[in-house]
This record gives C-alpha cells, sequence and structure tokens, in this order.
C-alpha cells in the first residue's frame, strides 16, 4: 500500500488540515492501493506562502547551482527507478514494459534535458544601448493531469527550477503516487525548503485555489480544454500568466506512396500505447480513397500485435482505462460513433474477452468516418480510432485542419518534397514524420484550442521567467 495522507510543504511533510481522504484504485484490479488526504485552501494557503518566502533566495541562486539540483534529482530518480515503473503501472494500470521504457525514461530525460538547455540558456542578451534581463516569474502553480504521471509532473518541475521559481505542484488525484516519490527525490537532492510543494487534493479546491491565488504569478496547467478554460478565467482576476496544455485529435495522413502495413501499424500504435490516453494521439486516420480496403485489412491484422490484458504481464501492450468514469466516457464514444453512422471495423462497446475485472476497452477501429462526425470532433482519450479519405492532397489537409486543436500532425509516406509541404501545411505544434523519434529537448505545445505556451528544453524554461529591458546600463562606445 502506499497510503501517505501527507503534503510536503516547506521542506517537511505535513498533516493535512483537513480529514478527507480518497482511496486511489488500481485500474487492472478495481482495488485501492492506498490513500491520500485531500488537502483544503488552508493547507495550499501555507504552501504558496511557503513558495512565497523561498522566492528571494531560490530567484538569485545561480545557473550552476540549479544545474546541479537538476543532475542530483536525475540520479535519485534514477536510484529510485523500480519503484517508479511499479507505482505508475499500480496507479495508472500502464503496461510494465510501456511503464519502464516510456513513462520512467520520459520523467527522467526532463531532468537531463533541462540541465542541459541551462547550461547554455541565456539569462542575459546585450543589446548594444539596452540589455534584456530574463528573471524568475515568481512563484508558480503546477498543475497535471493522471496520463503520464512522470512526464507531466518532471517537466513543469525542472523548468520551474531551472528558471529559479519556487512552486506549489498539485498531481491528479487519480495517480498522485508517482508525485510523491518525486517530492521525496526533490527533497534529497537539496532543493532548497519552500523551493518544492505539494498538495494533494481535487480540482475544484487545490486547482480551483491555485488558478484564483493572488501570490501565484504563473499557472502551468495540463488537462482537459474545459478545465484549461476555467482555469484561464480564474487567472484573470489577478492577471495571471498560464501556461496550457491541452487536448488534441490529431491528424494521421498516410500519402499514396506509403506502405500500408508499416501506415496502419503506425495507426493501430497510436490507440493502444497507454490505452490511447495520450493527448498527440493520433486518432483521425486520413487515408487515399483508393487505398482504403487494403488499408482497413492492414489495420485489422496489426490489431493483434499490441496484446490488450494485464498490466503486469510483460507481453501485453495495452493496459485497463485509468478509471470506471473514462471507462463509461469512451463506452458512450464507441455507440455515438455507431450512432452517427460509421463502420466499426474491429472492437466496439463491452469489455475484450476474458477481462471483465478492470476497465479494459476493446481496441475499435471506426471506418466511413466523415469528419464532421462527433467521433472524428472530440477527444476521446482512450483506444478508438476513425478511418477518413480523402481524394488529393489538398482535401487530405483540408480534413486535418479542421478541427479546434493543434497539438500534433503525423505523416507518413516516401516523397520527401511531399512530406515537407504536408508538415508545413498542418496547423499543429508538433509534426511527426514516419514515426521519427521525439527528442525531449524540442518545444512541446499546441496551436489554436491545444493550448497556449511550450513546454520541454530551453522554450518550458522561457515560461517561467519574465524578460526585463534595462537601459543605461551599457552604452556603447561611440564610433
Ligand atoms: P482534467 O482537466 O480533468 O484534470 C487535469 C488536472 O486539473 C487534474 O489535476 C485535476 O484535478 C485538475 N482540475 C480539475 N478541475 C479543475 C479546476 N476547476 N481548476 C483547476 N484544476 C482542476 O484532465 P484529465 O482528465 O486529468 O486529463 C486528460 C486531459 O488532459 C485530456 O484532455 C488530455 O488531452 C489532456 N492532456 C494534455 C496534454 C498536453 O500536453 N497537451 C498532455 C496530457 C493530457
Amino acid at each position: 500500500m502506499y497510503t501517505n495522507l501527507k503534503h510536503f510543504i516547506n521542506g517537511e511533510w505535513v498533516e493535512s488540515t483537513g480529514n478527507e481522504t480518497e482511496d486511489v484504485i488500481n485500474p487492472a484490479t478495481e482495488e485501492s492501493i492506498g490513500q491520500i488526504s485531500l488537502g483544503t485552501k488552508e493547507d495550499l494557503d501555507k504552501a504558496v506562502q511557503a513558495a512565497k518566502a523561498a522566492l528571494p533566495t531560490f530567484s538569485r541562486t545561480s545557473r550552476e547551482e540549479r544545474i546541479e539540483m537538476l543532475e542530483k534529482i536525475a540520479k535519485g530518480y534514477e536510484k529510485r527507478k523500480d519503484e517508479l515503473v511499479q507505482v505508475m503501472t499500480d496507479e495508472l494500470g500502464a503496461p510494465l514494459k510501456f511503464s519502464e521504457e516510456v513513462h520512467y525514461e520520459m520523467g527522467l530525460a526532463h531532468f537531463k534535458k533541462t540541465a542541459e538547455a541551462l547550461k547554455d540558456y541565456k539569462f542575459e542578451e546585450d543589446y548594444g544601448n539596452y540589455k534584456i534581463i530574463k528573471e524568475t516569474i515568481g512563484v508558480s502553480g503546477l498543475i497535471t493531469p493522471w496520463n503520464f504521471p512522470t512526464n507531466q509532473t518532471s517537466t513543469k518541475i525542472a523548468s520551474a527550477i531551472a528558471a529559479g521559481s519556487p512552486m506549489v505542484l498539485k498531481p491528479a488525484e487519480l495517480t498522485p503516487f508517482a508525485a510523491m516519490i518525486l517530492a521525496e527525490i526533490i527533497d534529497e537532492a537539496g532543493v532548497p525548503k519552500g523551493a518544492f510543494n505539494l498538495v494533494n487534493g481535487t480540482g475544484s479546491t487545490i486547482g480551483d485555489g491555485i488558478s484564483s491565488h493572488p501570490d501565484i504569478d504563473f499557472v502551468s496547467f495540463t488537462g482537459s480544454a474545459g478545465v484549461g478554460e476555467k482555469i484561464m478565467q480564474n487567472a484573470a482576476k489577478t492577471i495571471k500568466k498560464v501556461a496550457l496544455e491541452l487536448g488534441g485529435k490529431s491528424p494521421l495522413i498516410v500519402l499514396d506512396d506509403a506502405d500500408i502495413e508499416e501506415a496502419a501499424k503506425i495507426a493501430v500504435s497510436h490507440i493502444s500505447l497507454n490505452s490511447g490516453q495520450v493527448c498527440t494521439a493520433a486518432t483521425r486516420i486520413i487515408i487515399p480513397e483508393s487505398m482504403k480496403k487494403d488499408f482497413e485489412e492492414a489495420m485489422k491484422k496489426a490489431v493483434p500485435s499490441f496484446p490488450v490484458g494485464d498490466p503486469l504481464d510483460k507481453n501485453v501492450v495495452t493496459g485497463p482505462l485509468v478509471a470506471k468514469k473514462q471507462w463509461d466516457r469512451v463506452q458512450s464514444y464507441i455507440e455515438k460513433g455507431i450512432d452517427e453512422g460509421a463502420t466499426l471495423l474491429t472492437g466496439g462497446t463491452g469489455k475484450p474477452d476474458g477481462l471483465e475485472k478492470g476497465y479494459y476497452v476493446k481496441p475499435t477501429i471506426f471506418t466511413d468516418v466523415s469528419n464532421d462526425m462527433v467521433i472524428a470532433q472530440e477527444e476521446i482519450f482512450g483506444p478508438v480510432t476513425t478511418v477518413i479519405t480523402y481524394k488529393d492532397l489538398d482535401e487530405a489537409l483540408e480534413i486535418a485542419n479542421d478541427t479546434v486543436y493543434g497539438l500534433a500532425g503525423y505523416v507518413v509516406g516516401e516523397d520527401q518534397e511531399t512530406l515537407d509541404y504536408v508538415a508545413k501545411n498542418i496547423r499543429a505544434g508538433q509534426i511527426v514524420v514516419n514515426d521519427a523519434e521525439q527528442d525531449r529537448s524540442a518545444p512541446f505545445g499546441g496551436f489554436k484550442q491545444s493550448g497556449i505556451g511550450r513546454e520541454w528544453g530551453a522554450f518550458g524554461i522561457e515560461e517561467y521567467l519574465e524578460p526585463k529591458s534595462v537601459f543605461g546600463v551599457k552604452v556603447p562606445a561611440k564610433a
């Protein structure tokens, strides 16, 4: 059991001032794996005051001190690898292999890549008759979702440390334990007291409290578009800067010279990995009309390469969804797709055979989908995808961009010029050509309603800073 009923405030684990607790459920067994306290506004205020008190000293730490902190955290994180891998399997239902190879590694990469980016980050730039100094924005509030427990927290924490911004983190209540292990690692790495605080609790109490707190200067939020909107409205009252990493409905354009089997496998991987609970998942597979029959066959054939089942089984690729609520939500989208007249190529409602316990969903592929259907417009956040056909490339791009979102875009094919053209013309923050590996130092964030701001590497650090122009300090010598 992982029970820890305390919050981490001002360098110590402290009792909650309230007495409400919540069970954290293992989605594969539907059983409790421990409890957390649901913090109160008083707990949050204590954490914010600790961060505020730490601001003058933490914001003046040197680049070298911050690099050292990040490197020590990375080392501490590596030491606790087994525990971190296991906890993400237990609280999220992530298959062990995926937990180790993706969740664990992504979290680690952010500490390492941010430390690297910090080495030559320009905090001061000379423009001849003036200079720009980039200073810590102040106290940051970090609100994270459950779908990547260490990736989402680590990227924000690493950037805040790099910028010298004391912070208060509210992790997702469905997956709090990975973040609590991280708090211990951060403490052991010598991050000064008050610079990092963690308060558990609900979105409506602690999340809402962070976005409206007058002593928080910046909110970095990852989660749904609906909550993002609320945070922006709340933050407006005290003119807080916000960075929002929200949802997506990303397109994958298959070009007519693509290897059909390969492209189909990539398409299925998007709904299988993390059970499709990925904000950047491609969930609109846009294929040439002429390829339809062969592509559908290839997709059906690819599904068994991503076995669904118990996350503890090393051969399993797709685990359960995180919670009953998400399972119900995904079921209702599958019903909606059927009602809208899309054709079920594979999958459907109900649980996969032999997996009655746990929040498992059948990998579901809809074909004969038109882009105006609800299943093609709304983020489903589960192993459900849609296949849409196009006649020519202009139409493919029109479909790809016909969404309120703009988080990611994918293209698979051979001809370099066409690949470049597509990459340039999809309106999204991240484009992946032919399933290329993504570097965690590249800027990450969305166009349109997928968000505001960027995370990862140097762009991530930038969010936690304010530029200050200084005139008259250094006047260039007259010619
Ligand atoms: P969510 O928006 O329900 O919750 C995210 C966090 O916000 C949680 O910690 C929650 O407690 C908190 N919250 C809830 N209500 C709040 C309120 N009124 N004020 C402040 N905070 C509040 O999202 P979720 O269900 O945890 O995560 C899934 C969503 O996250 C999906 O839409 C997905 O696309 C998005 N997401 C985006 C990215 C990205 O980087 N763009 C990454 C992962 C997930």
